[in-house]
């Protein structure tokens, strides 16, 4: 789906946003209510709502995200750290536009078990 930025939050920060590491097709940006001392989200330029569509990326864009969720990481500095995708509201997910949470060093550990929950579980 293409970019929709009047509509997409982070459609509008792929665009605009304050990017800490970007390649081709993805950017990095800060979440703006960090759970870590270091959390980051992985956009996609291209607009998918949510990772159960992870379809919509042609094979290659896909690879290529992966290993841009781990450069961000190394480049941030991470040896070890967290990935999370919450998919769905039922997952946790409150913007529908595919991003990977990237986090690492110590965590607000009330912020991380609340982000943990599953509603439906
Ligand atoms: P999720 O709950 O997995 O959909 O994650 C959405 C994330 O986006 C949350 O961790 C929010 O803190 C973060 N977020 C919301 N608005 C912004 C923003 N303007 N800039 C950076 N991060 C944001
Ligand atoms: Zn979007």
């Amino acid at each position: 789906m293409p970019s929709q930025p009047d509509t997409c939050l982070f459609c509008r920060l792929v665009a605009e946003g304050d990017h800490v590491h970007a390649a081709d097709g993805f950017v990095a940006i800060r979440d703006i209510n960090p759970i870590a001392d270091t959390h980051l989200l992985v956009l996609p330029q291209r607009h998918v709502d949510t990772f159960r569509d992870v379809d919509a990326f042609p094979d290659d864009e896909a690879a290529r995200m992966l290993r841009f969720v781990a450069d961000t990481a190394a480049a941030a500095g991470l040896d070890d750290y967290k990935v999370l995708v919450n998919v769905g509201a039922g997952g946790g997910q409150t913007v529908f536009h595919l991003h990977w949470h990237v986090l690492g060093g110590a965590f607000d550990r009330g912020k991380l078990s609340r982000a943990l929950e599953l509603e439906t579980a």
